[in-house]
């Protein structure tokens, strides 16, 4: 089974040509995985050793040598130990026509 990344609304995997990143073993790094994936998943309860985060969901800065990585130099990518996810992954199309759904209404009450 290929290792699939748990935040709601993105299935990548380490096929996709991004990052994966196994969940940190650090309890307090750990909790702030777990609060980030219940903002997009609400039955989240938590992460174990097996569960992973894809890159999508952190900033440059989250990882060691990022610039060396990007130019071709480094073989993989790895997270700062400090590194938390913070990048949320938009619903396309079902955030569009909620939007889009409440402009119409607000326009004809009027
Ligand atoms: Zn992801």
């Amino acid at each position: 089974m290929p290792r699939k990344c748990v935040v709601a609304g993105c299935s990548n995997t380490h096929k996709d040509g991004v990052t994966t990143h196994l969940w940190p073993k650090d309890e307090k790094i750990a909790l702030k995985w777990d609060r980030f994936v219940r903002l997009t998943r609400v039955d989240w309860i938590k992460g174990t050793t097996a569960t992973t985060v894809c890159g999508a969901h952190f900033t440059p800065e989250d990882f060691d040598g990022y610039n060396q990585w990007k130019a071709g130099f480094g073989m993989r990518l790895r997270l700062k130990p400090c590194a938390v996810p913070t990048v949320h992954h938009r619903y396309p199309s079902l955030h569009k026509s909620r939007a889009r759904g409440n402009t119409t209404s607000r326009s004809q009450s009027k």
